[in-house]
Formats: C-alpha cells, sequence, structure tokens
C-alpha cells in the first residue's frame, strides 16, 4: 500500500485535475500552485511556572487575486508549514467558489492546546499576533478560528492587533463574539452550510433527508453542531466520535444534550450512556446514510476507501479524503460533497462579518442565515450543473469553478511589471 497522500499532496492533485480540465498553460499552474507569501515566526512563551519555550508560528498567504487574504488559524501539535500551505489553497478555491471577495490563506501554531493553560494560550495568541501583524489587516488578511482556535482567540487577536494600531479594528477578524463585533449566526455557520449541502445532495439524489441515518466524525466546533442540526432537521445520527473515540447506537442518539454535557464538563463522548464505543476508524466505516467528516484531513485514503459504506459523504473537515480514496470512492459510486462547498457556511458568514465590521452596521440571525443559505443552495446548483455537464465528480466540479475563476483574476489583472 502506498503512503497515505498528504494534505499538500493532496491539494496540488486536485489542482492539477481542475487545470487539466480547464485546460490552462504551464505558467498559470505553476502561478496558482504556488503561494504568493508565507511567513514563519518564533513565538516565545512563558509558561505559568516561568520557564520559556519557544514555538513556532504560520501565516501562509496562498493567493491574493480576487481580495485581501481570508482563513483560519489552527492551534494543533501536528501543524506544519505544508499543512498550511495546503489549507491556504482549499481557502482560495473556497472563496472563489462561493463568489466572496476573498483570496485564501492559513495560519496555524504547532502546539497542542490542551496541555496549555488559558493565561498561557491568551500569551501565545498575542505573540502570534503580534509577530504576523505586519502582514494581517482588513484590507491584507483576515484570519478566522479554525481547529483549535475559537471566539475567545479571535478577541485576544483583535484586542493585541488593535493595541498594537491605537484604535480599535473589529474587521481584522472574524468568527469574534458578538459582544465586540462578531456576527450572529457565525458560530453555526459552517455546520448549519453542511446540513444544508447534505439535503442538496439527497434531494438530488431523490433521498427524503428525513429517512437517513448519519455519522459524524468529529464533535468540535463543526461536527458537533452539525451533528446536532442533522438531528434537530429529522435525520438519525447513529454515530458521533471525537479525539478519544466515538460513541454509536443503531436507534439514533441526541446530539443537542451530549453537547450540553460536553459543555457541562464531560470529557469524550466515549462512554456515554445508552451508546456502544466505537473508534474513529469504525465510525467512518459505518453502513449509514450519510458520513460528515469533520475533524482532520486524509482520513478517507486508499487503505480504508473501499470499506467505506456511506451513500452520501459530505466534508466538514477541510481535506478529509485524499485523491487516492476519492477514485476509489467514485467507483463505488459515493457522492462526495466537497469540503471546499460543504464546509463553506463558515466563510461564507466571516464575509458578513467583515462587512458588518466594515459598515459597522448590523444584521439579525435571520438575515444571516437566509443570505448563507442562498450562497450555499446557488453554489451547489452550480457545482452539480457542472459536474453533470462534464462528466466529472462534484469534487472536480467545484475545483474547476473555484480554480477557473482564481485563472481569470490573473489574466484580467495582468501581470506587473
Ligand atoms: N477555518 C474555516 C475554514 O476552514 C473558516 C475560515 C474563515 O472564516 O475565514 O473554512
Amino acid at each position: 500500500m502506498a503512503a497515505r497522500q498528504s494534505a499538500w499532496e493532496s491539494a496540488q492533485i486536485q489542482l492539477a485535475e481542475a487545470v487539466r480540465h480547464l485546460g490552462l498553460d504551464d505558467g498559470t499552474h505553476q502561478l496558482l500552485a504556488t503561494p504568493r507569501r508565507e511567513m514563519t515566526v518564533s513565538i516565545p512563551l512563558r509558561r505559568d511556572d516561568g520557564n520559556v519555550e519557544v514555538l513556532r508560528g504560520y501565516r501562509v498567504q496562498h493567493n491574493l487575486s480576487r481580495g485581501p487574504a481570508k482563513g483560519g488559524i489552527r492551534y494543533h501539535p501536528s501543524t506544519d508549514i505544508d499543512e498550511v500551505r495546503a489549507l491556504a489553497m482549499w481557502m482560495t478555491w473556497k472563496c472563489s467558489l462561493i463568489g466572496i471577495p476573498y483570496g485564501g490563506a492559513k495560519g496555524g501554531v504547532t502546539i497542542d492546546p490542551r496541555l496549555y493553560s488559558r493565561t498561557e494560550l491568551e500569551r501565545v495568541t498575542r505573540r502570534y499576533a503580534s509577530e504576523i501583524g505586519p502582514i494581517i489587516g482588513p484590507e491584507k488578511d483576515i484570519p478566522a478560528p479554525d481547529v483549535g482556535t475559537d471566539e475567545q482567540t479571535m478577541a485576544w487577536f483583535m484586542d493585541t492587533y488593535s493595541v498594537n494600531r491605537g484604535y480599535t479594528v473589529t474587521g481584522v477578524v472574524t468568527g469574534k463574539p458578538v459582544s465586540i463585533g462578531g456576527s450572529e449566526g457565525r458560530a453555526g455557520a459552517t455546520s448549519r452550510g453542511v446540513m444544508i449541502a447534505a439535503f442538496a445532495a439527497l434531494r438530488e439524489a431523490g433521498a427524503n433527508p428525513r429517512d437517513v441515518s448519519v455519522a459524524v466524525q468529529g464533535f468540535g466546533k463543526v461536527g458537533g453542531l452539525a451533528a446536532q442540526y442533522l438531528h434537530d432537521a429529522g435525520c438519525k445520527v447513529v454515530a458521533v466520535s471525537d479525539v478519544k473515540g466515538g460513541a454509536y447506537n443503531a436507534m439514533g442518539m441526541n446530539p443537542a444534550k451530549m453537547l450540553r454535557e460536553m459543555r457541562a464538563g464531560m470529557e469524550s463522548v466515549v462512554g456515554y450512556p445508552g451508546t456502544d464505543a466505537i473508534t474513529n476508524e469504525e465510525l467512518l466505516e459505518l453502513d449509514v446514510d450519510v458520513l460528515v467528516p469533520a475533524a482532520l484531513e486524509s482520513v478517507i485514503h486508499d487503505g480504508n476507501a473501499d470499506r467505506i459504506k456511506a451513500r452520501f459523504i459530505v466534508e466538514g473537515a477541510n481535506g478529509p479524503t485524499t485523491p487516492d480514496a476519492d477514485a476509489v470512492l467514485e467507483s463505488n459510486g459515493v457522492v462526495v460533497v466537497p469540503d471546499i462547498l460543504a464546509n463553506s457556511g463558515g466563510v461564507a458568514v466571516s464575509y458578513f462579518e467583515w462587512v458588518q465590521d466594515l459598515q459597522a452596521y448590523w444584521w439579525s440571525e435571520h438575515e444571516v442565515t437566509d443570505r448563507l443559505r442562498g450562497i450555499l443552495e446557488s453554489s451547489y446548483a452550480e457545482v452539480s450543473a457542472l459536474a453533470v455537464e462534464r462528466g466529472v465528480s462534484l469534487r472536480t466540479a467545484a475545483q474547476m469553478i473555484g480554480v477557473g475563476r482564481v485563472a481569470e483574476a490573473h489574466r484580467t489583472r495582468g501581470l506587473y511589471p
């Protein structure tokens, strides 16, 4: 068995596939394959015990042709420059696909946030924000939460950036608390988008969303609320999981209740009353209608793709399926709703938040969710129409639209000098 494809390998292979279908020249391919700007920083951290430790942080701006760079900040022990590059590239295609005026970026710090206190994480965030400060700003590059970061991280980031400038700049990050310029509806936006994308795919296949069983890998910001929304909309959620493992009940479970207990201090979904413990690998291979991988990259690979029984995979995570696995799933007739479409609800509402910040004018939650639904449903329809027209997968169609628009922006702007 070949080694599992990394996120950066996957991103490059997907780009090459889109380039081939679009018939772009080699120079344009190279331009799109290469990040525009990369910054690596050291983050000296004073631990609570007084010792100093030096962490590593990154910010990659993959493309700036359609507008300022946009993308989250990840705190994870396995984060490295190549992962951040891949995630930045996917942000470029995602923003382009859903038609919001941004390029793509991603940031990260190599750290396991669970091993650090809140005050230590605050110091890490403030130092990281100061270090990457010169290339960040509402007109330049706008971070947001990702794996391991949340709205508190964004609040510290915004405060640090603002203090360094001498005035409050709410539009420098999105995914902030509503009390300091965040948007109504941002917290659940990615998960809501996952549900909208899943329902669009199910309806297209003639399936009734209320008759389907669902397994969700990841019970964090995206997976937890996706499980809840799908359950609330009538789906039977039979399995959920977190880093420690999964919980399974063929009769279904109530994710809202589990989320409440997590907030009240429950450490894991493993061992939840009325469920059987399963592993994360077993969850992926369950006999369900819909599988939502909502954790990390490359979890569906050439080693397990053939054992996936779900008819639909709706990618809440970025890059959960490798190109090797995509080929197997396609020949097995599995419909994969790709990440840059399925999880784009988060950045869609980030865009709404940034627009509200720039105008200092606030929208209601209803307005936000209505517009989110509009963007997601029209993007899905566009992707699915192109997939049918060109006889390609939803992933290839989504990439073709995303990549094609960025290539078009390059052509129209021209090369300087
Ligand atoms: N981290 C999220 C993503 O991967 C959100 C990015 C954003 O809102 O800028 O799409």
